[in-house]
């Protein structure tokens, strides 16, 4: 067989300790023999990053900035230990922030489904995507305790010179008190990556918040959203038959244990905080969530939910055998293997992309999977695999079906 050429590089950022093991396998087994790889590589394993004073990590975002599509292995955030572990010069910011904030992006989270590994509630039949604003709101707060009884003012005071005072309370005793905002600039960002999704994914798109109580502060998250919406996007989802949707936020809640699933939901900074939580919990595994940065002009990076294992890795270099799940690792591949073919019209490597994908669910509900999964399955007669078993096991079913 031809192996699938590839007109573009995709960027490819490696990783650390487990998932960089994982991420070497999916290569060799999985992509390699099919697709004649073309990537630009970044490696951001902890000792490079070191290496380059964190320059790789930048280089890494320009490249996916010029590119458009990358992939990314899971990587270390290094605190107080991982300095002595690797004998850092220095101790470096969050990679997956560096990346963030360079790209502008907004992380989406999907869960994975399976036969077999069913999600707690029951009607939930495709999978619910979730977006969380990563700007502002309690998360960049500033607040008081009161001690006793006076005044706490709200004051803006223009460059201007405009002075603009609200009373939020005269206190009578001992209170607490604090202040919020954010940006028009980042809310328009996040509503553009939110509506980008929706179409990339053909699916509904869910936005919601409390604009009955907060009629300023959470009615111009609502009116930014439908300004976007109606200027940018209403055609294009005309066109592509789907819809979006503004509701309050208890309505959304309610809605979502109703719904069957299959749309996005957009959820401002704290609902997001605590609703992926719930999702991915109610869904069964982290190693079963696919994760994308979207940036707002529409760069895309594809990468697992989960970090890099590292308990696993300890075992791994003691020479023990051990079942790490490489599913979320895969899919990242695919997710970004699939833009990249659909961006330059190589239809041949999207269709392997899709095919890589339900050669890996296949593969899991005819009862070959790793541990975690095995742990939480209700599939009967069940083959318990290593981490490379498990990845051999997707490449007979996938060669099988090609
Ligand atoms: P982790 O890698 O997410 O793993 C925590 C535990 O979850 C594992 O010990 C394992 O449980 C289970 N698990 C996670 N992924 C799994 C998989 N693919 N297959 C099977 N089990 C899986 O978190 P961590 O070990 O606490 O963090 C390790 C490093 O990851 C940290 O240095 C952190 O900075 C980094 N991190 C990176 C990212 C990222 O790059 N996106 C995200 C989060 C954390 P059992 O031990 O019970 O098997
Ligand atoms: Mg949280």
């Amino acid at each position: 067989m031809e192996k699938i050429r590839m007109a573009t590089p995709l960027v490819e950022i490696d990783g650390d300790e487990m998932t960089r093991v994982l991420w070497q396998m999916i290569k060799d087994e999985l992509i390699a023999p099919y697709v004649d790889l073309n990537t630009e590589y970044y490696d951001l394993g902890l000792k490079n990053r070191d290496n380059t004073d964190d320059q790789v990590t930048v280089d890494a975002a320009n490249a996916i900035k010029r590119l458009g599509v990358g992939v990314k292995c899971a990587t270390i955030t290094p605190n107080a230990a991982r300095i002595k572990e690797y004998d850092l010069k220095t101790s470096y910011p969050s990679p997956n922030a560096t990346l963030r904030a360079i790209l502008d992006g907004t992380v989406f989270r999907a869960p994975i489904l399976v036969k077999g590994i069913e999600p707690c509630v029951k009607n939930w039949k495709k999978p619910i995507t979730i977006a969380r604003h990563a700007y502002g709101d309690i998360y960049k707060n500033v607040e008081m305790r009161v001690p006793g009884k006076g005044v706490a003012k709200l004051v803006f005071e223009g460059i201007d010179g405009t002075v603009e005072e609200k009373t939020i309370m005269e206190f009578e005793g001992p209170g607490i008190v604090q202040g919020i905002h954010n940006l028009d600039s980042s809310i328009e960002k996040y509503a553009r990556a939110c509506f980008v999704y929706a179409l990339a994914n053909k699916q509904d798109l869910w936005f919601a918040s409390k604009d009955t109580i907060s009629k300023t502060y959470d009615g111009r998250f609502r009116d930014i959203f439908q300004k976007i919406y109606e200027e940018d996007f209403k055609e294009k989802f005309a066109e592509a038959g789907i819809s979006y949707f503004y509701t309050l936020i208890d309505d959304a809640v309610a809605r979502i244990m109703k719904c069957e699933g299959g749309i996005l939901w957009a959820c401002k900074n704290y609902d997001g905080d605590v609703f992926s939580d719930m999702l991915s919990s109610a869904f069964g595994s982290l190693a079963m969530m696919t994760s994308v940065l979207v940036s707002p002009d529409g760069c895309f990076e594809y990468e697992a939910a989960h970090g890099t294992v590292q308990k696993h890795y300890y075992k791994h270099l003691k020479g023990e055998t051990t079942s790490t799940n490489s599913v979320a690792t895969i899919f990242a591949w695919t997710g970004a293997l699939a833009k990249r073919g659909e961006l330059d019209s190589n239809e041949e490597l999207t269709c392997f992309a899709k095919k890589l994908e339900k050669a890996t669910i296949n593969t899991i509900e005819s009862g070959k999977m790793t541990g975690d999964l095995a742990r939480i399955t209700n599939l009967e007669n069940v083959e318990t695999l290593d981490s490379l078993g498990f990845i051999q096991a997707i490449r007979k079913t996938l060669d099988a079906m090609m």
